[in-house]
């Protein structure tokens, strides 16, 4: 659909990736990844807008509906930069909007106001996945210069120690990131922690579903915590001395005002500001690591995420390098207008 009324139309694409291996999500798998993107034809500025399966509340269909709605109500113009509003300004008719709705608009008004860093924060934490043997040859392919990764654990806690194990002796100084997704009960998470090495950890992420448990494992065992599910059920957090860090997803928050906020307090707090994904495309990957670059130049963001995806969109992936093959990189020409 594209406007002309306002003299700034914009057009809406669908896209859909396949990916190399379905991907677990909640308790559905997919097969290829989809979303929109936006684009504001006088602009020449785009952005992903891809609710995520099972962690979303709004569907594909939602979003369109609700864009275009929206834009064919409230004046574009108001996004250039000539413009005097503020975010808060371009905001609010859209309140109501579903929340990867808001995140995208609130990207947009950054962009088309020279706003988002042009430079992403390049750092990367690579996600580590798989048993034994998958593994190992993630851990062949890991970049010599690899600080940080991140790993799944969960109520297999024989196998999730004996992963974390095979990561720390295959590279010993590597700090690991681990993540139960609120998977564990708090008996398990002690059994857990009992079992791992503590330097090598430089915190859990949401390893129960009550927060509470997470700082009662740190005072017991002295390993930190870091929030993410945990994150979209409140507007604010608690402060803790066990808590690392603020996981934070934009698509799932909302508008970038909401993450602004969580960013201000953590970092108020010497909490460290993890921007992380929702599985976006390579174009949405780049763009959260130009946001990453913001609020958090000198962290490592969560944003390995495109290790399935078979092609990438717009924009080279962030972590594509001479040795990693080239993938198809798709255009705006080739996705189907809405
Ligand atoms: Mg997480």
């Amino acid at each position: 659909m594209t406007t002309q009324d306002t003299g700034m139309g914009f057009s809406l694409y669908h896209y859909q990736l396949p990916l190399a291996q379905p991907l677990p999500l909640g308790q559905q798998r997919i097969h290829s990844r989809e979303g929109l993107i936006l684009h504001i034809d006088a602009l020449q500025q785009s952005v992903e807008i891809a609710p995520l399966p099972s962690f979303s509340k709004e569907s594909l269909d939602d979003c369109i509906n609700s864009l275009q709605q929206l834009l064919s109500t409230v004046p574009l113009e108001a996004l250039s930069q000539s413009s005097s509003q503020n975010l808060a300004q371009w905001m609010a008719p859209f309140k109501s909007a579903p929340n990867s709705v808001q995140f995208g608009l609130s990207l947009l008004w950054l962009k088309c106001n020279d706003l988002l860093p042009a430079r992403p924060n390049r750092n990367r934490q690579p996600l580590l996945f798989g048993e034994t043997e998958q593994l190992a040859q993630q851990l062949s392919q890991l970049p010599e210069e690899t600080k940080i990764v991140k790993l799944k654990v969960g109520p297999d806690i024989h196998g999730s120690v004996a992963n974390i194990y095979q990561v720390i002796e295959a590279r010993p100084q590597l700090k690991l990131r681990l993540d139960a997704n609120q998977s564990l009960s708090l008996e398990q998470a002690q059994v857990l922690y009992a079992m791992i090495p503590k330097a090598n950890i430089d915190y859990v992420e949401e390893p129960c579903a009550r927060v509470e448990d997470a700082q009662q494992l740190y005072q017991e065992y002295g390993i930190r915590y870091a929030q993410d599910e945990s994150l979209l059920q409140t507007e604010d957090y608690q402060p803790h001395p066990g808590l690392a860090a603020v996981v934070l997803k934009p698509s799932l928050l909302g508008s970038i005002e909401v993450l602004e906020k969580f960013a201000e307090q953590a970092q108020a707090e010497g909490v460290e500001v993890v921007i992380s994904s929702a599985f976006e495309s390579s174009f949405g990957i780049h763009d959260l690591a130009c946001l990453a670059n913001h609020y958090a130049p000198l962290g490592y963001p969560g944003l390995d995420t495109l290790n399935h995806h078979q092609a990438d969109l717009l924009q080279p992936s962030l972590y594509g390098s001479p040795e990693s093959p080239a993938k198809p990189l798709l255009t705006l020409n080739e996705l189907s207008l809405i």
